[in-house]
């Protein structure tokens, strides 16, 4: 190692990740996500993708990825402010704030950088934010960047709190669906705890749109709640709507503040157009989903029946993101391993990125998986070794 600069700062990192079974490596997939995927010469039922209306290899979405790229060419070639917008960009937006209700959409390269983007813009330095604690990890940075006085929250009543020891205004900020556990936010409730000190709510419901809530609004629609003005959402279009990018849809005027001022807007290439042509199709089909989502809600239930039955220990959620809880990394590794000597692709989550002694595997279902497929999972999951620890 001599002469490697970075040895000493690198070493020790990889040792922990070794010695606490945390090391992560990526799989080489060689087919499009679909319920059975090719990696390397395994054939797998995977249950790992956040792809929960099968739209990511839809041939109308694929379709109009080639369409937009023979229109527009590869990239966008710019930054949006730049000369990087199109009409393909600004079609998607027009039509995400009429999905969403909101006056206005913004197009983002990722959902990362729109969480970067609405941070830093929304919060002044020194301001304060109310955080879950199981935020995403892009919302946690998002509020590192903002420099924000931040109070991380447990649940409805220690935001409660938090908001009666301080002064008025802020944000408060949440996933509209738990990306690791599968729960959702309260969010009428959040919502109004926010009016009482005038803060905004800033919700990210990534794991929502497309799927959850009537037409697949989201998390806000899912409680009966319609636009206000108090509540600014980012979306994803890489999960249900099958490809890529992100949007924040809200008042007006943040979107304009966003334009004028958010450096991870304004310092970016835009999304290639083709992409924006492709999630508008995307959205389309999300829009006339509801037979799909009614596939989804079916293996939902069936998964979470058939998993109770088996005594494995399950997080509440009614999403697509099922969590099988083990506690040690080890024995959801081991639990992820057998099912892969079965066929089944499902991911183990370890810490940091789910709190110590919750190691899980993850389980995320989709429309485009068949009855078939949920049992394949429940009959593998049963003979587990350490499924009834
Ligand atoms: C996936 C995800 C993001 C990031 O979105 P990308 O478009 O993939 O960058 C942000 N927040 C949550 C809750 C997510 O699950």
């Amino acid at each position: 190692m001599a002469g490697n600069p970075f040895a000493r700062l690198l070493e020790p990192l990889f040792a922990r990740a070794r010695a606490r079974d945390l090391w992560r490596r990526r799989e080489i997939r060689a087919s499009p996500q679909a319920p059975v995927i090719q990696v390397g010469r395994e054939t797998l039922l995977s249950f790992a993708s956040n792809d929960y209306l099968g739209l990511a290899n839809d041939p109308r979405v694929v379709e109009a990825l080639c369409a937009g790229a023979r229109r527009y060419g590869a990239g966008a070639g710019a930054s949006h402010l730049l000369g990087g917008h199109t009409g393909a960009h600004h079609e998607l937006e027009g039509a995400l704030a009429a999905f969403t209700g909101a006056p206005r959409a913004l197009l983002f390269s990722t959902g990362y950088m729109a969480n970067l983007a609405l941070l830093t813009t929304l919060c002044p330095r020194h301001g304060q934010v109310f955080e879950d604690r199981r935020n995403h990890a892009s919302l946690l940075d998002a509020v590192a960047l903002a420099q924000a006085r931040r109070h991380r929250y447990r649940d409805i009543a220690g935001l409660r709190a938090a908001l009666a020891a301080s002064g008025p205004g802020g944000l408060v900020v949440s996933d509209g669906v738990f990306s690791m556990d599968g729960d959702m936010a309260d969010v009428p409730a959040l919502l109004a705890l926010a009016k009482t000190k005038g803060a905004g709510l800033i919700l990210d419901d990534a794991h929502a749109f497309g799927v959850m809530g009537p037409g697949g609004r989201g998390t806000p629609a899912a409680h009966g709640l319609d636009y206000d003005t108090a509540l600014v959402r980012m979306g994803t279009l890489g999960k249900a709507f099958g490809v890529f990018g992100a949007f924040v849809a809200a008042d007006a005027d943040v979107i304009e503040a966003l334009i004028q001022r958010a450096r991870p807007y304004i310092y970016t290439t835009a999304l290639p157009p083709a992409v924006a042509a492709s999630a508008q199709a995307a959205l389309d089909l999300v829009i006339a989903g509801d037979d799909r989502r009614a596939t989804l809600f079916d293996n939902i239930r069936r998964f979470r029946e058939g998993a109770s039955a088996l005594g494995l220990r399950l997080l509440p959620s009614p999403t697509p993101i099922q969590a099988v809880v083990f506690g040690d990394a080890s024995r959801a590794i081991t639990a992820s391993g057998h099912l892969r000597n079965r066929g089944l692709y499902v991911p183990a989550i370890r810490p940091p990125t789910v709190p110590q002694g919750s190691a899980r595997l993850r389980v995320a279902l989709s429309a485009a998986h068949g009855a078939d497929d949920v049992d394949r999972l429940l009959e593998a999951l049963a003979t587990s070794p350490e499924a009834s620890a």
